[in-house]
C-alpha cells in the first residue's frame, strides 16, 4: 500500500512477522491503554488494533503481575486462528523496571526502552551495563529493541545539553554499536511537532542507516491531535524518514482504533503525495496537551478530564497558553514543568501546576474550577 512512498535506505530490522526499514511499508503502529493486568480487556484490544490495521502493538509492563498478565494474553493469542495470530506482534513498554524484560521477552517481538528511565532502578549498575543486559535479553529472546526517547522524560544527565533528545539518542546508538547490536530502531519524540521535525532531520542525517519511529508524543485529542502529528511527519515522510510511526490521541478506550486508522490515512496520503498541513504550521493560540493513557494511567476518569480541560478553555482560543493534561507520574511531572499550566493524574487528586511551581493537589470534581482560576489569572497577567 505505502511502498510508492521514497525511503531513505535504512536498515531491515525484523519484529515478529512484520519488517521495518529499507524498502518495507511503514508500518504503523499503536498502544495498549488498558490494564495490563486485565488480561481479557487487554487481549480484546490488541485483536481489535491489529484489526484495525496495526503491525505492532504496545504494552506497557512494570512488574511482576504485569509480566504473568503477558503470559496469559501470549497463551489467548497462540488461542486464535492461525493467519489473526500471526498479524499480531506485541512490544512492551518497559520503564524503571528493567529487569522485568527478562519475564516477558520470550512472549514479545519488540522491547522498547526508554534512557531516561535507566537511571533511577539500581543506580549503582551503569546504564551502559542495564543496556548491554536488555541487548543480550533481546539477542536470547529473538526480539528487537527500540530506544524510545520522551520529552517527559529525558536522560538526567541531558538536560543540560541544548538538544537533550539528540544527545540521548546519539549516545544509545553508539553504544548498542559498540556491543555489535544493530536490530534496533530509535523514537525521538516531543509534544512540539516543530522539535520532532527538526530532531528526526538531524538523527537521520547523522545516522542514515538506523530505522526511525516517528511520533508526536502527548499530541492530544482529534482532530487537533492528528493534526499536531501531520505537521511534523508528513514533511519527514516526503523526506523519505520514518520507517514506523504512532498516532498519539487522547480518546477513551473503545475508540483507540482512532489512532490506527489516523496512521493509515497519513500514510494514503503521503502515498498519493498529499499534503494536508501546510510546512511550518504552529498552533498558534491555546495549546492544550495531553498524554494518550495506556496502562499506567492512574485514574480512568483522565481521558474525560481531558476532554473538559478542552471545553472549559474555549474561551481562552487566541492566548498562546499552553496547558498540558498528563495520566500518571511517569511523563506528567517532566512534562507538565514545560507547560504554563499542567495537570498530572494521581489515584484520587490531580496535581496543578504552573510552569515548574505545584499549586496544589485537588480532587478530580474540583481540578477544573482551579485550573480554570489559573488560566484566568495567567490571561490577566498577560494583558
Ligand atoms: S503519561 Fe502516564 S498514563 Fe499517560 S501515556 Fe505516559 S505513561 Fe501512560
Amino acid at each position: 500500500m505505502n511502498t510508492s512512498i521514497k525511503r531513505n535506505p535504512t536498515r531491515e530490522v525484523r519484529i515478529g512477522s512484520v519488517f521495518i526499514g529499507a524498502n518495507h511499508p511503514i508500518a504503523v503502529q499503536t498502544m495498549c491503554a488498558t490494564k495490563t493486568r486485565d488480561v481479557d480487556a487487554t487481549f480484546r484490544q490488541i485483536v481489535e488494533l491489529t484489526e484495525a490495521g496495526a503491525k505492532l502493538v504496545r504494552v506497557a509492563c512494570d512488574s511482576q503481575n504485569d509480566a504473568e498478565a503477558l503470559e496469559a494474553i501470549s497463551g489467548k493469542i497462540r488461542q486464535l486462528n492461525p493467519e489473526l495470530q500471526e498479524k499480531i506482534n506485541l512490544s512492551v513498554d518497559l520503564q524503571e523496571n528493567y529487569r522485568i524484560a527478562e519475564k516477558i521477552a520470550p512472549f514479545v517481538a519488540k522491547i522498547r526502552y526508554n534512557p531516561g528511565h535507566l537511571h533511577h532502578a539500581e543506580p549503582e549498575i551503569p546504564w551502559r551495563e542495564k543496556v548491554r543486559w536488555l541487548a543480550e535479553t533481546a539477542r536470547k529472546n529473538d526480539v528487537a529493541l527500540r530506544i524510545g526517547i520522551n520529552c517527559g522524560s529525558i536522560d538526567p544527565t541531558k538536560k543540560a545539553e541544548e538538544n537533550p533528545i539528540f544527545a540521548s539518542a546519539l549516545e544509545h546508538v553508539a553504544w548498542l554499536g559498540e556491543i555489535g547490536f544493530d536490530r534496533f530502531c530509535v523514537s525521538m519524540k516531543d509534544s512540539n511537532p516543530e522539535t520532532v521535525l527538526r530532531i528526526n532531520r538531524l538523527f537521520a542525517k547523522r545516522h542514515p542507516e538506523v530505522p526511525i519511529h516517528l511520533g508526536v508524543t502527548e499530541a492530544g485529542v482529534p482532530p487537533i491531535g492528528i493534526l499536531k502529528t501531520r505537521a511534523a511527519l508528513e514533511p519527514l515522510l516526503f523526506e523519505g524518514i520514518g520507517d514506523t510511526l504512532r498516532v498519539s490521541l487522547t480518546v477513551p478506550n473503545e475508540r483507540k482504533r482512532e489512532e490506527v486508522e489516523a496512521g493509515l490515512s497519513l500514510i494514503n496520503d503521503v502515498a498519493a503525495g498529499r499534503r494536508t498541513v501546510t510546512e511550518g504550521w504552529k498552533c498558534a493560540g491555546l495549546n492544550i496537551i495531553s498524554c494518550p493513557s495506556c496502562s499506567r494511567v492512574e485514574n480512568g476518569r483522565f481521558v474525560e478530564l481531558a476532554m473538559k480541560v478542552h471545553e472549559m478553555a474555549r474561551y481562552a482560543q487566541e492566548y498562546p497558553i499552553t496547558i498540558a493534561v498528563m495520566g500518571c507520574r511517569v511523563n506528567g511531572p517532566g512534562e507538565t514543568d514545560h507547560a504554563d499550566l499542567g495537570l498530572w493524574c494521581g489515584p484520587n487528586h490531580v496535581n496543578l501546576k504552573r510552569g515548574g511551581e505545584l499549586l496544589g493537589s485537588f480532587p478530580y470534581d474540583e481540578i477544573l474550577g482551579k485550573l480554570k482560576e489559573q488560566l484566568d489569572r495567567l490571561i490577566n497577567e498577560r494583558q
